[in-house]
């Protein structure tokens, strides 16, 4: 069967045909058969460069040897417990180690439940009930962070079914912009947190401005306010220690998800003993998931955390600048504005003028463009998320020549693409 015929049997069961929303694209999604390394296979026969990786969580590339394998010696000695296991304190210190301002750590199930738990500890542990986040930072689907979230076709909107009494207590803000915050703290003594995704990838990639993460947490600790990163994305993938080494700064709370689990469903949270000794059962605040602490995920994402050595990360690094300036000579060849993000391995592009920093930049990305260059990739065998507002991943996988030829086809569909 093939992935046209495959999409019209999903949409009769399959909301919208897919699982997760971003997924869709028209006029339809490919079915993937397998991956392997930097590659992705459709069932229709072709084969990907892969840069979307899942949307984060791969980044040794797909079935890493070791992972797998340690994986698979996993299952057959049992999928889940309901005891602790050794290996969940094996990772804990794993995580500690790389993350001074960590000292406990939760094991969840996804990002969306580590962001959840850690708002609700925030809130219990300062007393009290507001959280601040920033337009196009997306936390996970829960109805706390629904507000001008990003990740999408759109940046989706805030959706129905959210009771107004729940979001009167979030309160969005513009990124980069040190008054909008500090006069929303003024005005309100009842913030809770600052949640904060340190670069900004679900609405593309943007980064902080200088000093603007110092200024969230100098203000965060003058007014007895939690700063919670949502390394979710950028844990473990900028740097060992993730943005709170990157940038030098330590938050009070920090959630996991993505690469933690090593490309099974896993998040986390954790922070200071101080705080983290309010989650039960070492305290009153609830959180509970039968599936915590799989020894699946737990298992793999050990595995991927041993794998990602130094010099995996400079290598990832020196890709990722291949990429960037590849790019950009491209599109100065052609002439066009735009503006290139990312940092690491992290990158998009978007087609504008402006200097993409806030969410209001960033909707001035020509979407129609975008469009015509996601598919012209995909016509040349380069799979990147299909949206403008999602950050594109390189992996330990890719070599050389892929990300060679990557840039070919990208000038190849860029020259396309211009009307
Ligand atoms: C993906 C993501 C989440 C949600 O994680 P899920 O595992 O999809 O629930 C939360 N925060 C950020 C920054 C993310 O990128």
């Amino acid at each position: 069967m093939r992935s046209d015929s495959l999409f019209k049997e999903a949409l009769e069961v399959l909301p919208g045909g897919v699982s997760s929303p971003v997924r869709r694209f028209e006029p339809y999604p490919f079915f993937a058969k397998k991956g392997e390394g930097c590659m992705l296979y459709d069932i229709d026969g072709n084969r990907y460069i892969d840069y979307c990786l899942a949307y984060g969580p791969l980044i040794l590339g797909h079935a890493p040897e070791k992972v797998i394998s340690a994986v698979c010696e996993q299952i057959k000695k049992g999928s889940t417990y309901g005891t602790p296991t050794k290996a969940e304190v094996e990772l804990a210190k794993l995580v500690i180690e790389r993350v001074p301002a960590a000292e406990m750590i939760r094991f969840v199930n996804s990002g969306t439940e580590a962001t959840m738990a850690a708002i609700r500890l925030a809130r219990a542990f300062t007393g009290k009930d507001k959280i601040i986040k920033f337009e196009g930072a997306y936390h996970g689907a829960h109805d706390y962070v629904l507000v001008k979230p990003g990740s999408g076709a759109t940046a989706a909107p805030d959706s129905p079914g959210i009771p107004t009494d729940t979001i009167k207590n979030t309160i969005s803000a513009p990124f980069n912009n040190e008054e909008a915050v500090a006069s929303i703290i003024e005005d309100d003594d009842n913030i809770a947190a600052i949640i904060v995704e340190p670069i900004m990838a679900n609405i593309g990639c943007i980064e902080p401005e200088d000093g603007y993460l110092k200024f969230l947490r100098k203000i965060t600790s003058e007014n007895g306010i939690l700063l919670i990163f949502d390394e979710v994305i950028t844990g473990f993938r900028i740097a060992p220690g993730g943005a709170q080494e990157y940038y030098n700064i330590a938050a009070d709370l920090v959630t996991y998800g993505k690469i933690i689990g090593g490309g099974f469903p896993m998040g986390a949270l954790a922070g200071s003993r101080e705080i983290m000794e309010h989650i039960s059962p070492a305290g009153d605040v609830y959180q509970a998931g039968t599936f915590n602490g799989n020894p699946v995920s737990v298992t793999a994402g050990i595995t991927t955390l041993k794998g990602l050595t130094e010099d995996i990360y400079k290598e990832l690094n020196k890709k990722g600048e291949m990429i960037r300036n590849g790019m950009k000579d491209i599109l100065e060849d052609n002439s066009l504005e735009f503006y290139i993000a990312g940092l690491s391995s992290m990158f998009q592009v978007y087609f504008t003028e402006r200097r993409v920093k806030d969410y209001t930049s960033a909707k001035t990305a020509d979407l129609e463009m975008f469009k015509r260059y996601f598919h012209g990739l995909l016509k040349g065998g380069v799979f990147v998320p299909p949206s403008q507002f999602e950050c594109c991943f390189i992996s330990a996988a890719h070599r050389k020549e892929d990300l060679d030829m990557t840039l070919e086809v990208m000038e190849e569909s860029i020259k396309k693409a211009i009307k």
